[in-house]
């Protein structure tokens, strides 16, 4: 909730939560910790923890949690902005007067045409570097192995920032003065706190991201090489906010209202792919996940949504963040998730790679993606897939699947799809239908208030070597960055009890940077902000890469011993010869899979 640089992140820092929440809660220390009587709930032994280094509080008992405004705003029943003045009071920090003098206001406007000005200049500059300089051919080169022809190139605006460190500076500096540059995005200072100032964008190739009326406000740029991060995209400025764009939506805007639905995809080069197959109806939300805003957007041009994301975790996750948000603002959802496709690499090898719409488009054609996004399923058909692949082979795991499933199918309006629902729910699962009904009308009689989970079903939720990798994520600044990139190459956190915690600290990572719990949690739903919480909570001994390594093996056995159970699974379904000696063998592998990692 608090912004970077707003008065909000200001008090933030400057607030110490143990004295605010000491004027509340009296508070002993306790290790790392304090703890106290809860004051959500009524309670004899305190389960109520603040942490002084997190900045964060959290009850083991009735399960609340969250920063210093949450609890103001939760203990005084106040709204966030009043939150911030209390806490600021508190602290004795100055609250500043508004200021929306129209003098002042005048400048900003124009503030904002010059920077509009500027990226335009930007542009022309960037296109000019495709093919015009022997740099600029190689990134041509690079874009034409892509499949990205040149009138591709042309359409799209897509341009290059040489690798110089100010040629787009040099372009620039003589018609715009230095703050103004500096605030454009598109150039930095020197981090040392230098005033030397270069490119932000450097050996990129770059992509113009427009304005619903096609102003170009920002770029998104891939590396060229292996240079980190892979994509880069402009900081936040006066013109431009993540959230409000999405990227495409001002050359889709009509062919949006004539078919009357949208392809949501993940990036730009998903975007394009889609665009170039024909279907002008694409939009990307830059970023693994759809803000509100954006939605809001959307919704001026059609209610109706095709989300298709990779088809990796972070995929997953943000697919199903996104089919909540949709689904909140009245959307229809289908959802295409691309099958893994079989390759041939150079050397004759065969084998399997998740698709995103780009390499999917490239490898089978048009015609096998856009058949695939006619049939594309209903959102409850493609999470129903999703429940399936959790372990059901216990009553706990059962209810862990139902319990995903629930907070959508509560969502559906119409009272007569929501039972068929839970018949096709109940026979896709395997569950007694009377059972899921029952929880079914629960949900709905909660719908208000949202879908409570048990509390004593968080806690143990998390083995012990999840708590121990999260903890790592969260806190391990020698290694977390490295663990991050493991977890992620292997998938070893897929169909975890705590993938979403996973998914979540990883893309963190990934993304660089420190790590706020706040920020992480505020991503989550109620659960897993829980889960996350009561680990930090922890007392910890040393974070280590050797107990990593041992507990990475951990997740891999426990990966390895899934995919055995499916097999079994399908032996026990008797196949036809061929398959079964197909599962057979694979059973064998898997099994000295296991007794090699032991
Ligand atoms: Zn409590």
């Amino acid at each position: 909730m608090a912004e970077a640089g707003s008065f909000a992140e200001r008090v933030k820092q400057q607030a110490d939560i143990v004295r605010v929440i000491g004027e509340y809660v009296r508070l002993k220390k306790s290790g790392q910790n304090f703890t106290g009587l809860c004051p959500f709930h009524a309670e004899k032994s305190p389960s109520f923890a603040v942490h002084p280094v997190k900045q964060i509080y959290h009850c083991f008992g009735c399960g609340v949690g969250g920063d210093v405004f949450k609890f103001v705003m939760e203990m005084d029943k106040v709204a966030f902005p009043e939150a911030i003045r209390v806490v600021a009071e508190k602290c004795g920090i100055t609250i500043p007067r508004p200021k929306s003098s129209s003098p002042e206001e005048r400048k900003e406007n124009q503030q904002r045409t010059l920077l509009v000005e500027m990226h335009r200049e930007a542009q022309t500059f960037f296109v000019q570097q495709v093919g015009g300089t022997p740099e600029g051919k190689a990134a041509r080169a690079y874009l034409e192995d892509r499949g990205l022809d040149k009138d591709a190139i042309a359409r799209f605006g897509i341009g290059y920032a040489p690798s110089g460190g100010d040629a787009l500076l040099r372009f620039l500096k003589s018609k715009y003065k230095e703050p103004l540059l500096i605030e454009s995005g598109l150039v930095s200072r020197d981090q040392s706190g230098g005033a030397r100032m270069y490119d932000r964008f450097r050996r990129r190739i770059t992509f113009p991201i427009a304005s619903e009326s096609g102003k170009i406000v920002a770029f998104g740029c891939r590396a060229l090489g292996d240079d980190q991060p892979k994509y880069l995209n402009s900081p936040e400025t006066p013109i431009y906010s993540k959230s409000n764009v999405l990227y495409h939506l001002d050359r889709a805007k009509e062919a949006l209202r004539r078919a009357d639905f949208a392809v949501l995809v993940e990036g730009y080069m998903d975007a394009i792919a889609v665009a170039r197959a024909g279907i002008s109806n694409v939009v990307a939300s830059c970023g693994t996940s759809l803000a509100e805003p954006q939605i809001k957007l959307l919704s001026r041009f059609t209610k109706r949504v095709i989300v298709n994301y990779d088809p990796d975790t972070a995929g997953q996750l943000a697919t199903e963040r996104s089919i909540s948000l949709l689904l909140e603002n009245d959307f229809e959802v289908r959802v295409l998730a691309l099958p893994a496709m079989n390759l041939t690499a150079g050397d004759g090898t065969k084998y399997s790679k998740n698709a995103d719409p780009d390499l999917y488009i490239r490898e089978m054609g048009v015609e096998a993606y856009t058949k695939l996004l006619k049939d594309a399923p209903p959102y409850v058909d493609y999470l129903i897939g999703r429940a399936r692949h959790m372990d059901l082979s216990t009553g706990e795991g059962k209810l862990r699947a139902v319990n995903f499933l629930l907070p959508y199918v509560q969502k559906i309006p119409n009272r007569l799809l929501r039972s068929e629902w839970a018949t096709r729910i109940a026979q896709q699962l395997r569950l007694e239908e009377p059972v899921l009904r029952a929880a079914l009308s629960k949900a709905a009689a909660e719908r208000r208030s949202g879908l409570k989970v048990a509390p004593e079903l968080v806690g143990r939720a998390a083995k012990p070597a999840e708590r121990r990798l999260i903890r790592m994520l969260a806190e391990a600044d020698g290694f977390r960055r490295e663990l991050a990139q493991r977890l992620s190459d292997a998938g070893l956190c897929a169909g975890l009890e705590t993938e979403k915690v996973f998914a979540a600290l990883i893309a963190a990572n990934l993304a660089g940077g420190t790590i706020e719990a706040t920020e992480i949690a505020a991503g989550l739903e109620e659960r897993d902000r829980r889960m996350l919480f009561e680990i930090l909570f922890e007392e910890s001994s040393e974070l280590t890469w050797e107990e990593a390594e041992s507990c990475l093996e951990s997740l891999q056995n426990r990966q390895t011993e899934r995919a055995l159970m499916e097999v079994q699974r399908g032996i026990e379904a008797n196949p036809a010869p061929a398959e079964m000696r197909t599962l057979l063998a694979k059973k064998q592998e898997l099994m000295r899979r296991l007794a090699a990692g032991r």
